[in-house]
């Protein structure tokens, strides 16, 4: 069967492609709406951060329920809305100038941490929470 998917660019460095992790999880589609979450996250956070940092990479950005599932991700998590995503520098020294990029910026919903990636999310529809954990994630 042909693939269907078309690729979008969200904003000037990142794909919705990057956010799917299609290869692994190839029913993995985004609704309208998980795009729009996720293009809000790419030019309110994602892109000003590259802008300090460098290119980013998406470990994981939506998540469907099973995909969710399969990741143990908790079941309210933001990844199910397209409104979060795990990243890490390409450049493993900038880790920390994307940490602090991010607890700075003002439409950090939450910030957790963890030795070399991190988990960020957004609040398109609602004031971002700030919640900033730093070594969450062990
Ligand atoms: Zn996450």
């Amino acid at each position: 069967m042909e693939n269907t998917f078309n690729d979008i660019q969200l904003s000037t460095h990142f794909k919705l492609s990057e956010f799917l992790n299609l290869g692994q999880h190839p029913d993995n589609l985004p609704t309208p709406q998980v795009v729009f979450n996720l293009k809000y996250g790419c030019m309110f956070l994602l892109e000003p951060a590259r802008r300090g940092v460098g290119p980013i990479i998406i470990n994981s950005g939506y998540r469907n329920e099973a995909y969710n599932r399969q990741v143990g991700g908790v079941r309210n998590s933001q990844h199910l809305l397209g409104e979060a995503a795990d990243i890490r520098p390409k450049d493993p020294q900038q880790f920390q100038h994307l940490v602090d990029f991010l607890r700075n910026c003002p439409y950090t919903d939450q910030l957790l941490t963890g030795p070399d990636w991190l988990h960020i999310s957004w609040t398109p529809f609602a004031q971002p929470r700030h919640f900033i954990r730093l070594g969450y994630y062990k």
